[in-house]
């Protein structure tokens, strides 16, 4: 059997300590399952600064060559704020999306048993939640052309929206692939009623949607999308988007959940995937064994789902999860009067697997 190989990254802030409960969680899975995993380690974030005076050094980009699949912790904190701009910490992060062209980020949301207080949702709504937004990552307006000029004696500004059928198609085949796997329904969350490129979705993923004839396809206008998310989130399942709606709509969805330490997201598409917890490095608890590191642990689920196939593997940990739920533990951020620590929850998980 052939190592598999995963480049850690831990950042700055709770990463370092929500990233070793993960790699506690690798090993046990590694001891059940006799799967090897060869780990390597490299800095990115302020610790990269504070060693190389770069947040994304040439030392971490070389060794992205030589791994399948990256486990970031997170970036950033207040030593870092107010450093050049062009070297701050975040931006070692953007610099490594892009040099692994991952450009279909999967952020999936579900309800777990025992959680229903901590949203701010009514139970109702509640109800068999569980949906994945898969958002463009690369393209859009965020990497369009934009300007700020004087015309006509006025301060005037404009970003451009801009996508090729090319780089629609690509996450549209990713959408309705991940659709396949799950409940097969889909819905395109665009603003066709308004936008060019709107339409230019709507047209090629219509086109795509011929291959996929299992696949129940809905449109629906962001704005819309933005009020279906709080009114019935149960009727999602698959939602495919453009980078700056799937920004946003992620964002609001994370707050469905109950707790932003509870989502992990998968960035996919390249070669080498990127796994990490969709909340930043909570420099505010960092060092207290306080932060909720299952955000992190379902990543590592994530990173074996996807970049090595080992599915038994993923549900064991995802079950693990839902069961030290169930079974009433908790994190500070969940139940600040009764709660277990960082490590503490984590060895939970493992007892559980
Ligand atoms: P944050 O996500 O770090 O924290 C927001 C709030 O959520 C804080 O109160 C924090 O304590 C809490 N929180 C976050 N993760 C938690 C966890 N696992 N368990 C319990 N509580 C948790 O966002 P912020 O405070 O806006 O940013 C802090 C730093 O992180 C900044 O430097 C920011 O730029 C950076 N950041 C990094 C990433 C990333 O690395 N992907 C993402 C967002 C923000």
């Amino acid at each position: 059997m052939q190592n598999k190989k995963i480049l850690v990254l831990k950042g700055d802030g709770v990463g370092p300590e929500i990233i070793d409960c993960a790699l506690e969680v690798l090993s046990a899975i590694s001891d059940k399952s006799g799967e090897k995993f060869t780990l390597d380690f490299a800095d990115i974030g302020g610790v990269a600064i504070d060693k190389y005076g770069n947040p994304f050094p040439e030392e971490t980009e070389q060794k992205l060559q030589d791994v399948s699949a990256v486990l970031l912790g997170a970036v950033g904190g207040p030593k870092w704020d107010n450093i050049d701009p062009a070297i701050r910490p975040e931006k070692g992060l953007l610099a490594l999306r892009k040099a692994l062209g991952v450009y279909a980020n999967l952020r999936p949301c579900q309800i777990y048993p025992g959680l229903i207080d901590n949203s701010p949702l009514k139970p109702e709504y509640l109800k068999n939640v569980d949906f994945v937004i898969v958002r463009e990552l690369v393209g859009g307006i965020y990497f369009g052309k934009r300007d700020t000029f004087i015309e006509n004696g006025l301060r005037t500004a404009f970003d451009e929206e801009r996508y090729d059928e090319a780089e629609i198609k690509r996450i549209a085949i990713y959408a309705f692939e991940t659709a396949m796997g799950r409940s097969k329904k889909l819905t395109l969350v665009d603003k066709a009623n308004v936008l060019d490129s709107s339409k230019l979705w709507r047209e090629v993923v219509a086109e795509i949607a011929e291959d996929y004839p299992e696949v129940e396809l809905e449109f629906l206008y962001v704005d819309n999308a933005a009020m279906q998310l709080i009114r019935q989130p149960s009727s999602f399942d698959v939602i495919l988007t453009n980078n700056i709606f799937g920004d946003i709509l992620s964002d609001e969805a994370s707050q469905i959940a109950g707790s932003i330490g509870l989502l992990p997201s998968a960035s996919l598409g390249a070669e080498v995937g990127l796994y990490e917890p969709i909340h930043g490095s909570a420099p505010d608890i960092a060092g207290q064994n306080i932060a909720n590191p299952l955000a992190t642990i379902l990543s590592l689920a994530m990173l074996l789902r996807y970049s090595f196939g080992l599915h038994a593997e993923a549900d064991q940990i995802e079950q693990a999860v839902k069961q030290v739920l169930a079974n009433g533990h908790r994190t500070k951020d969940l139940a600040p009067d009764d709660y277990l620590g960082t490590r503490e929850i984590t060895h939970e998980v493992i007892k559980n697997l």
